[in-house]
Formats: C-alpha cells, sequence, structure tokens
C-alpha cells in the first residue's frame, strides 16, 4: 500500500525520522514463498507518517506537521548536533583509522550459522560495501558525480559505525569496525545485477546472498581482520525520483538468512538522502534490533503506542536527517544487539526476547 508523501517530506525537510519496515519477510513460516507479506496499513497512522507503507525500511519524516513544532525541533537539532559534533571528534579520530589485526585477540569463531553473518556487536565487524548496479539503476565509476556519491557513502558510515562504537561504549563493550575501502581494497566491491533490486520487496534475497558467497572471500577477510562478523552493505545509485527506501535483510527476518546485508539507497523519496542514522539503524538490524514504529512478530502495538506517546528518539523507533546522530541507543536496542542480558521493558511490554538468548 502506498501513501503519498510529496507535500510531507517537503514540509519538513530537516528533521527525518523513523525508518519504516513496512513489509518483511516471513520465511518458512506463513509465508513460504519467502515473499514478503506487506503489514497492515495502521502502521502509517502508529507514527503519523504518510510515507509509502509498501517498503521494507521506509524512511519518512517525524510528524512535525505545524511550523512551530518543526522550527523548534529544528532548533533543538541544530543545538545538539554541535554538541554532539564537538565531542565525537575523538570517536572520530579513533574511527577514521580502523583496528589494525590485533594479535591478543582470541581468533575468530567459525561461523555456525547461528544469529548469521553479524552476530553481536560486542566485537570487530567487518563492513563490505558492494556498489550494486541493476536494470533500473547504475555506477559509472568514470563518473565524478558517481564517484562523489560513493565517497559520500564512505563519509556515511564513518559516521554511523562512530555512532555505535560510542553508543556501544556506553554499555562497558567494544564495538569496532573495518570499513575503509579507500584504505583497504577487499573491502569494496562492484556488481551488476541482471534484474530488478531497487524494490520494496525481499523475495530477491537469494539473489543477493548467492552473489556475497561467489564474490566474496568473506572468511579469508575475516580472519585477515581478526573480525567476529561480516554485514554487506549493497549501494544502489537511485534518484530523488526513487520511492523505495533502504531495508535490511538477514537473521531477525529469516533465521536461514545467514548473509546479513543491507540495501542502502542513496537517494529516495523526492527528497531524501540516506544519512548516516540509516545506516546505524540498519546495521543495527543485522545484530537483532528490532524496528519499533511499527507492530510486528517482536514488538506489540502497545508498545508502539508508547514510543509515539512519550515521542521516543530511539533510533530504531526514528532516524534523524543530517550528519550527525542525534538519535538514542536504548537500553532495549543494547539488548537486542547482544550487548546486555536484561531489559525492564521487555517483560513490562511483552517485547519478544533477545535473538541472543534464545
Ligand atoms: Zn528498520
Amino acid at each position: 500500500m502506498w501513501f503519498s508523501s510529496k507535500q510531507w517530506g517537503k514540509t519538513v525537510s530537516f528533521v527525518l525520522s523513523a525508518v519504516m519496515l513496512a513489509a518483511f519477510v516471513s520465511c518458512g513460516q506463513s509465508n513460504k514463498s519467502g515473499k514478503p507479506i506487506a503489514n497492515s496499513p495502521d502502521n502509517a497512522k502508529a507514527t503519523g507518517k504518510t510515507i509509502s507503507m509498501a517498503t521494507f525500511e521506509p524512511t519518512s519524516t517525524q510528524p512535525q506537521s505545524t511550523a512551530t513544532t518543526t522550527e523548534k525541533t529544528q532548533a533543538a537539532v541544530k543545538t545538539k548536533a554541535s554538541a554532539k559534533k564537538s565531542s565525537r571528534k575523538t570517536t572520530a579520530t579513533q574511527a577514521a583509522e580502523p583496528a589494525s589485526p590485533d594479535n591478543t585477540r582470541e581468533a575468530p569463531r567459525p561461523y555456525e550459522g547461528f544469529l548469521g553473518s553479524a552476530r553481536s556487536l560486542d566485537g570487530t565487524t567487518v563492513v563490505f560495501s558492494v556498489f550494486a548496479s541493476d536494470l533500473s539503476v547504475k555506477w559509472d565509476e568514470k563518473s565524478q558525480t558517481d564517484a562523489e556519491t560513493m565517497k559520500d557513502t564512505l563519509d556515511n558510515l564513518w559516521r554511523g559505525t562512530s555512532y555505535l562504537t560510542e553508543q556501544v561504549a556506553a554499555f562497558g563493550k567494544t564495538a569496532s569496525f573495518i570499513y575503509d575501502w579507500e584504505r583497504d581494497d577487499d573491502l569494496k566491491y562492484t556488481a551488476s545485477f541482471d534484474d530488478n533490486l531497487v524494490t520494496e520487496y525481499g523475495d530477491k534475497y537469494e539473489v543477493q546472498r548467492n552473489w556475497v558467497l561467489q564474490n566474496i572471500d568473506t572468511d579469508a577477510v575475516k580472519a585477515k581482520y581478526n573480525a567476529d562478523n561480516a554485514v554487506y552493505l549493497f549501494f544502489f545509485n537511485t534518484d530523488y525520483s526513487n520511492q523505495v527506501n533502504p531495508w535490511t535483510l538477514g537473521y531477525t527476518n529469516c533465521s536461514e538468512y545467514d548473509v546479513e546485508f543491507c540495501n542502502i539507497y542513496v537517494k529516495f523519496d523526492d527528497v531524501f538522502i540516506s544519512p548516516p542514522a540509516t545506516y546505524a539503524h540498519e546495521i543495527m538490524h543485522c545484530f537483532g534490533a528490532h524496528d519499533l514504529y511499527y507492530a510486528n512478530a517482536h514488538i506489540p502495538q502497545e508498545y508502539v503506542d508508547h514510543c509515539k506517546k512519550t515521542g521516543s528518539n530511539d533510533i530504531m523507533y526514528t532516524v534523524n536527517d543530517g550528519k550527525w546522530i542525534i538519535n538514542d541507543f536504548t537500553e532495549l536496542d543494547a539488548y537486542y544487539v547482544g550487548l546486555t542480558d536484561h531489559c525492564d521493558e521487555v517483560e513490562k511490554w511483552g517485547l519478544a526476547k533477545s535473538e541472543h538468548l534464545a
């Protein structure tokens, strides 16, 4: 189901919110075909959004419907952003230098087919960037514009992973990311698919999974960096006219999905460029975090309503536009990505148990 988001998106161009998983794959369960099941239309009401509903991860805007509210929010965002900017310099420096292989780390555990390619966020993660062309969009490496767009994704990746490193540290854990494909060329790939992958449906999972298995020697790269986890970011060179928003498929969608990947559509929905917060949000899905902005198999409607009522700033409920991430990485998120083994809200609201405790 689709809702027009054009007017909405243009009136609120600064505050981008809620990456919205409006349809998800139910593999091997009620939907044997692996085709995505569209969510009920009331998901839109839950967050007051008028964004498309048939996508995996539509990113839409906060329900800031009046100019006054929008201005207030913008002011708040600006203040927080500048504060964040100064406080993040240290982290930025650290993150800009991917950890060199540390021989004191334990050897990576062999993949056991459990929790997918990304397990606990407490560890070292290799991020593979795949610049994907399909029947609808292409990358032209000779184009300066495309080269700049690629470079922007690297900057966003740095910001998104720096955020995660910083947030995870607050829980006494260490999340390191190896992602800099300018420095290490075994992290960057180009792919060409004779298919349409800019789609809100996740039924092409196997196409991308097979590409990964055939083209990336994940075990070798993980061993090189002493990494525990692998995530794959497929970047599609979409224009603003694209109406499909970024989304992720992994173990949380289906226990058979061992290759956990995010489809980042670089531009979408008339006005948006996928911001760093979207990168962090999508990567968190790979580790087990659930969307909080619509009712799903893990999150009941009551909790969604609670988030809306309290104006949640949880990054799994809402994502902000702009270069600096100002969303909250909450105790609930920490619980779902394997950092903790308890969260009061899970029992209080009847939320699903963390996959890390299954
Ligand atoms: Zn999401």
